[in-house]
């Protein structure tokens, strides 16, 4: 006996199914939404308040639309809804010079016609005093860019969904998905579920819902760090832009301070390879002094290298780093949405959409960039 049914099912209420789920029902789109947990929490990959939007994009001039596209839908959730999502703070994408960062950022902005201002490291020092770079740096500053809350964003987008008539079903742990000529079954804590149509969008736990596609995905734990600062006022968002700094194979970032406990530093690159269920939650002192620490030490004033506070947060990685967002070879009824490397949160809006038009829309082709296939062997 099915404890419900919907035209689409999207396992995973995160960051893109609630965004999938807003954008069926927005359609008017018959869509349940069923969460393992409450509806935003920090056990995923949505912890941690705050996500950077940067346009002028520094992994690959190809997401720059797609980013402009989403800021709009953000902008129009804002409007819709009466909250603040997105700050706008500007950002630095930096690189020592040799680096790639800084200049992959300038070649997008180039590109696509995204205002910026190319900067020698001292000027980043000599504009923003808390800064400390030498001429061995250089800049990318674009004033566009800035930050969103998490928990207002994901909730608005939810509040829209259930305003238009969506379902979000919170607690409750989808166990396993079967497709078949008479439907698509979706088996969870409460019961069984049917539908025509079926988004997985599970984030870290997608590598198990996904099993039988085998996925190059790979989940990585990302501890997210607030450090004390001597003046919280030198780290608002009218004065610090949010960041990325390329120096000596790693890749830091950090945001503005709003009603955080202090300044999020974070390390983008590297993360012990976890499993979602089993991840270490607690933060070991090696997470601040392997990257984050020395980095703030060789170019932050005005920050202690004490933690403030902390949490642990997930990427689920790709071998290229770009999302795999695609119709199940196995049976396209079947929609899945992983993969999002670190870099996923600005785009919730236009990935989502782009879910809900695969799931309803037999004409809407895949982003090629993101299509499963290139991770699987052509025929012999
Ligand atoms: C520390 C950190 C910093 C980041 N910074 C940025 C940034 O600055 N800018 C940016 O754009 N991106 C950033 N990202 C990336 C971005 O947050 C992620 O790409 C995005 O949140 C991924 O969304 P998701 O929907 O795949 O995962 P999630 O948001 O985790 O959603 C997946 C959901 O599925 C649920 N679920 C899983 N299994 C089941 C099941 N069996 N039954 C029911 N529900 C289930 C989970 O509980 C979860 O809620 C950051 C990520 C981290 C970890």
């Amino acid at each position: 006996m099915a404890v419900g049914h919907a035209e689409v099912i999207v396992i995973g209420g995160g960051t893109m199914g609630t965004a999938a789920g807003w954008a069926l029902a927005r359609m008017g789109r018959e869509v349940i939404v069923l969460e393992q947990y409450e509806h935003v929490h920090a056990m995923g990959s949505h912890g941690g308040n705050t996500r950077i939007i940067r346009h002028a994009y520094a992994e690959g001039p190809d997401y720059v639309p797609l980013v402009l596209e989403a800021d709009n839908l953000w902008q129009k959730l804002e409007q819709e809804t009466g909250q603040i999502l997105l700050t706008r703070t500007g950002a630095l994408d930096i690189s020592r010079i040799g680096g790639t960062h800084a200049r992959s950022a300038r070649a997008s902005a180039e590109k696509h016609g995204i205002e910026f201002e190319w900067l020698p490291g001292s000027e980043v020092s000599r504009r923003w005093p808390v800064w400390r770079f030498d001429d061995e740096f250089e800049a990318c500053f674009s004033p566009g860019a800035g930050f969103l809350k998490v928990a207002p964003a994901l909730r608005a987008m939810a509040s829209e969904m259930t305003r238009y008539g969506g379902r979000l079903r919170t607690n409750e742990r989808v166990s396993s998905w079967s497709a078949d000529e008479h439907g698509i079954t979706v088996s969870t804590s409460a019961g069984d579920y049917s539908c025509e149509r079926l988004i997985v969008a599970a984030g870290a736990w997608n590598g198990k819902l996904l099993a039988g596609l085998g996925l190059p995905l790979e989940v990585r734990r990302k501890p997210v760090l607030w450090f004390q600062v001597d003046d919280r006022d030198a780290f608002a968002p009218e004065r610090f832009p949010v960041f990325m700094v390329q120096d000596g194979g790693h890749e830091l970032y950090g945001l503005p301070i709003t009603d955080d406990p202090g300044l999020k530093v974070g390390e983008h690159t590297g993360g012990d390879v976890v499993s979602p269920d089993t991840v270490e939650r607690k933060i070991r002192p090696s997470d601040v002094t392997h990257a984050v620490g020395p980095f703030i030490n060789a170019h932050l004033n005005g920050v202690r290298v004490n933690v403030a506070d902390s949490s642990v947060c997930m990427y689920t990685v790709t071998p290229d780093e770009d999302f795999i967002i695609d119709r199940d070879p196995r049976d396209d009824r079947v929609i899945f949405a992983a993969g999002f490397s670190g870099h996923g949160f600005k785009f919730a809006p236009v990935i989502g959409q782009h879910l809900a038009a695969l799931a309803t829309d037999p004409t809407t082709q895949p982003y090629p960039d993101f299509a499963v296939a290139r991770f699987q062997a052509a025929p012999a």
